[in-house]
C-alpha cells in the first residue's frame, strides 16, 4: 500500500494548494475508511456521486458481471451492446417522451459540451445564454458558460457569444432572443450554494425558450439522480427541458454522463457533418452496468420516498444560532455562516472527528452537506451530533 503524502504531493497534479489530504483505503455505505482504521461519515457523497452509498452490493455485482463478459469493444455508437441498450431504454422509461434518446459520455462537463453542440447544430444559431454563479464544468465550452469570472479569466479566449442572466431574475429573461441557440441552467444551482428557483421562474424560462426557439438545457449533474427527492429535480417544477444532462451519481461510482434529448433532434449530430460528435469511451459497458444497477437500487429500495423525511430530520438536528441561513432541497444542503474562516474551522473540526463536510466552489461562507440517500436515521443522528459540536466550537 502506498499512502505516501510525498508521492501524492509530488507526482499527482494538484488542483489547489490545500488538498483535503486524508488517506482512504476502502469505502462502504456512508463510510470511508483509512489505512489506520480511521472512519469517516461521507456527508458529501464524494461531491454528489455516491447517492446509493459506496460499493452498493447490487452495483458491485453488476460491475463484476459485466467485467466477466466484456470491457471496451468499440467506440461509441457502432456496436449493439446489451447493457448500454438496457440503460438507454431504462432512462427513456423514466423520462418524458421528449427525452427518449441518450448520448452517453464520460463526465458531467462532456455531457454539457455535447448539449451545447446539439443546440447549436439543431437551431443553426450560435449564442448561448447561461446564468451568473453557475457551474457547468472545467473544459473550455463548459467553462465558457459557467458564471464564476475568477475561475475563467486566466483561460481566455473562451467561447464567444455567451450571455449571462441572473438566476431567478425574471427581468433578465428578455436577454433570451431569436439569436439564442440555448439557455443552459442548473435546475437547482449546486456550487453557487444550493440556489433553488421557484416554479414560476422555471415556467417563465420555459415559455421564453418556446417563444424564441431557444433550446432549454437543464444541467442535473449535481441535483439529479434523487438528490432533491425526485429522480430528476425538474419533476418538482413541472417544467421539462429540451436537453437534460446528468453525470456524477448517475454512474453509482464509475465515470459516466449523459446528454438526453428527443431522438428526432438528436439525429442531427449524425449528419452534416457526419460523426458530428464522437467519443471513444462514452457508453463504456462497465460504467453502463454500474449506472443501470444504480437506477435499480434507487427503485428497489424506494429511496426517493425517504429523502424528504431524512432531509427534514437533518434540518431539525442542525439548528444552531451561528447558522445565518440554510437552504435545502431533499438531501442537498447549504448552511450560511458569517465568514469563510468559520466554515473552514467547521470543516476541519468535522474532519478531525470523523465526518466529511465541505465547501462550495463559488460560495465560501457556506458549509456543504449532501449525504448518500441510503443514510439511516441513526447515522444521521450520529453525524449531525459531530457537525453540531463543530459549529458550536467554531
Ligand atoms: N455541472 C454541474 C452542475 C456540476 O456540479 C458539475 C461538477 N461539480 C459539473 C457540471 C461537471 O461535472 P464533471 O466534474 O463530471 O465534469
Amino acid at each position: 500500500m502506498d499512502f505516501s503524502k510525498d508521492t501524492f504531493l509530488n507526482h499527482l497534479a494538484p488542483t489547489s494548494p490545500f488538498p483535503f489530504l486524508i488517506s482512504i483505503e476502502r469505502a462502504e455505505g456512508v463510510f470511508l475508511y483509512g489505512p489506520g482504521g480511521e472512519r469517516y461519515y461521507d456527508m458529501i457523497s464524494g461531491i454528489g456521486v455516491s447517492n446509493v452509498g459506496h460499493r452498493h452490493p447490487h452495483v458491485v455485482k453488476a460491475i463484476k458481471d459485466q467485467v466477466d463478459k466484456h470491457l471496451h469493444v468499440m467506440v461509441y455508437g457502432e456496436y449493439i451492446q446489451s447493457v448500454p441498450n438496457a440503460l438507454a431504454k431504462k432512462l427513456a422509461s423514466l423520462l418524458p417522451p421528449t427525452l427518449n434518446c441518450a448520448y452517453f459520455v464520460n463526465s458531467g462537463t462532456e455531457a454539457n459540451e455535447a448539449a451545447l453542440k446539439l443546440a447549436k447544430r439543431f437551431t443553426g444559431r450560435t449564442e448561448i445564454v447561461s446564468c451568473k454563479k453557475s457551474y457547468h464544468g472545467s473544459t473550455h465550452g463548459s467553462l465558457s458558460v459557467s458564471g464564476n469570472e475568477v475561475k475563467k479569466n486566466a483561460f481566455r479566449p473562451l467561447l464567444p457569444d455567451v450571455r449571462f442572466i441572473g438566476f431567478k431574475d425574471h427581468d433578465d429573461l428578455s436577454a433570451i432572443t431569436e439569436k439564442s441557440a440555448a439557455v443552459i441552467m442548473e435546475t437547482v444551482q449546486g456550487d453557487a450554494g444550493v440556489r433553488i428557483p421557484s416554479k414560476e421562474y422555471l415556467t417563465a424560462v420555459r415559455r421564453r425558450c418556446d417563444d424564441t426557439g431557444a433550446m432549454l438545457i437543464f444541467d442535473e449533474i449535481q441535483c439529479g439522480m434523487g438528490r432533491t427527492g425526485t429522480l430528476f429535480a425538474f419533476e418538482q417544477f413541472g417544467v421539462t427541458p429540451d436537453i437534460l444532462t446528468i453525470g456524477k451519481a448517475f454512474g453509482g461510482g464509475l465515470p459516466i454522463g449523459a446528454m438526453i434529448a428527443a431522438r428526432e433532434r438528436m439525429k442531427v449530430l449524425s449528419h452534416d457533418p457526419l460523426l458530428g460528435h464522437i467519443t471513444t469511451f462514452g457508453g463504456n459497458p462497465v460504467c453502463c452496468a454500474s449506472a443501470l444497477a444504480t437506477l435499480q437500487v434507487i427503485e428497489a429500495e424506494k429511496l426517493l420516498s425517504t429523502v424528504e423525511e431524512k432531509g427534514r430530520l437533518m434540518t431539525e438536528l442542525l439548528n444552531h444560532p451561528k447558522i445565518v441561513a440554510q437552504r435545502r432541497i431533499g438531501l442537498m444542503f447549504a448552511f450560511d455562516f458569517d465568514s469563510a474562516e468559520r466554515v473552514n474551522r467547521i470543516v476541519e473540526a468535522c474532519k478531525a472527528n470523523g465526518v466529511i463536510g465541505y465547501w462550495f466552489l463559488s460560495n465560501p461562507h457556506s458549509f456543504r452537506l449532501a449525504p448518500p440517500l441510503t443514510i439511516t436515521e441513526a447515522e444521521i443522528k450520529d453525524a449531525c451530533r459531530v457537525i453540531l459540536s463543530a459549529i458550536e466550537n467554531s
